[in-house]
């Protein structure tokens, strides 16, 4: 089925040709990882976690790889303002390295909460000074960098078409980046690649470099780890709509200069979540977290299901009112969902072409550029069809929710709480004693009442194995 997407780079939807037939690379911009992440930074990875499971749905092996950002990037995404890493130690008293071994595994958490799925690759960008040195070797050797009191910058009057992926003139880039005057700079948009004379006294990430101890830039970190990992063309790029105009166009200078060619087929961009009309930033302190929403009375997939009624393309402006909405329709649903596997019967039909109509129907929503919304209406259409049998229904809606990762089919968890692993064990012994003597009412009976205890059973030609919808 063919799989479409908007490319930022065209600004047009575009039919998603793979460079290895059935394989996709992704590299998506991971966490600054100096703070929690807030629930604006959440939705673009749940955002990219869709297109992850929803390339997966279309048959593709996906390999997606994912930086975090532990150092280089300061307050300004243009080299100016505070060190992120500093200013997270200086809050808290500990060490940079102990922020950034804290923030991760607080993002990871999170993720984990929200059914996001880990990436193929994590990779750290202290774990890749030498990589980062040797690009920017490459960048010297071909005349794109020049030294400037210590510091190593490129020169983006080297490079053709800097502002090909903004689609914005140079001036307007300029008024957009909000640059400092670093007189040290040949032209304002040039960036620093790796900085020898850092203007932070107590500097504590320092390694040793040709151009002498200091430490990177934030944009090679991307270049560098997305060319070690995916090779030199990768398919799809990901990260914010606030990446357009700096992180990304910096890293397409860096990554096409170091090459000599196009290094990704498509550019994918997430809106922002705002909130008051203005965007959620982590360096403005008044952000939401997860957890915060969760003192709320909210569930982390109360606020995936939130996420997923709108398109990634269009801000999604966040407020309790809307979540709390979102939360009751996706009780309902859940609600709905748990009466149909309720009612499956043990010998109901399972038409597979029939299934595969709707599965067809889903792909072709998801392939739209991801269009979510549009795949709930195929979940819906499943939930009211009079042409499908509730055993079908259950199928359809546990292969949807590989995509939405919903947790629609488990069951609510205080009905698994002290689970009789010896009543499971008897009833299942006697339902296959009623299957024995073909008596499928009362089989059916033992199997519902199985599921209203919140387990699934699987029939297999070794036995009957049981399990938690946990
Ligand atoms: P950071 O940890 O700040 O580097 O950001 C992580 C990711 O979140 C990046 O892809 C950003 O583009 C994205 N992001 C930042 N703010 C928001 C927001 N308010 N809404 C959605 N995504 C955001
Ligand atoms: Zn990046």
């Amino acid at each position: 089925m063919n799989f479409y997407i908007y490319n930022t780079m065209s600004r047009k939807k575009e039919k998603f040709i793979p460079v290895h037939k059935g394989k996709v690379g992704i590299y998506t911009c991971g966490p600054t990882v100096y703070n929690y992440a807030h629930i604006g930074n959440l939705r673009t990875y749940i955002f990219e976690d869709l297109l992850k499971k929803s390339l997966e749905y279309d048959s593709y092996k996906v390999k997606h790889v994912m930086n975090v950002t532990d150092v280089g990037h300061l307050q300004s995404d243009s080299d100016t303002g505070e060190d992120k890493m500093q200013i997270g130690a200086e809050r808290e008293n500990k060490t940079v390295w102990q922020i950034a071994k804290f923030y991760e595994d607080a993002f990871f958490e999170d993720c984990n909460k929200l059914n996001i799925k880990r990436p193929n690759v994590i990779c750290k960008a202290t774990d890749h000074i030498q990589d980062m040195i040797n690009l920017i070797k490459t960048l010297e050797e071909k005349g794109y960098t020049y030294i400037a009191n210590g510091n190593v910058y490129y020169s983006i009057d080297k490079f053709k078409n800097y502002n090909k992926l903004a689609h914005l003139s140079m001036e307007e880039l300029e008024a957009g980046s909000r640059v400092e005057v670093d007189e040290n700079k040949k032209n304002p948009l040039d960036f620093v690649l790796w900085f020898t004379n850092s203007k932070f006294k107590n500097q504590i990430m320092q390694w040793d470099s040709p151009w002498g101890r200091g430490f990177p830039g934030w944009h090679i970190e991307c270049s560098a780890m997305s060319l070690k990992y995916l090779g030199d063309t990768i398919d799809i790029h990901c990260g914010g709509v606030d990446h357009i105009p700096v992180h990304h166009t910096n890293e397409i200078a860096q990554s096409e200069a170091a090459v000599g060619h196009t290094c990704v087929n498509y550019w994918m961009h997430g809106e922002f979540l705002v909130i008051n009309g203005g965007k959620m930033s982590k360096s403005s302190g008044g952000f939401l977290t997860l957890s915060k929403i969760q003192e709320q009375g909210f569930s982390p997939l109360d606020y995936r299901y939130f996420c997923l009624q709108s398109r990634y393309r269009k801000q999604l402006i966040f407020s309790y009112s809307a979540l709390k909405q979102a939360q009751s329709s996706y009780n309902k649903l859940k609600d709905k969902i748990a009466s149909i596997v309720s009612s499956v019967k043990e010998n109901e039909r399972k038409d597979e072409e029939l299934i595969n109509k709707y599965k067809s129907k889903f792909k072709e929503q998801i392939g739209d550029d991801l269009n979510i919304p549009n795949a709930f209406t195929v979940l819906f259409q499943v939930i009211k069809s009079d042409e499908l049998t509730n055993r079908e229904k259950e199928i359809l809606i546990e292969s949807f929710d590989t995509v939405f990762s919903l947790d629609l089919l488990k069951a609510d968890n205080n009905k698994l709480d002290n689970i009789d692993e010896n009543l499971v064990d008897k009833l299942i012994a006697e339902r296959e004693e009623a299957r024995n003597n073909k008596d499928w009412v009362k089989a059916d009976e033992i199997r519902d009442k199985l599921k209203d205890m919140g387990i699934d059973i699987l029939d297999s030609k070794n036995g009957t194995t049981w399990k938690t919808r946990k």
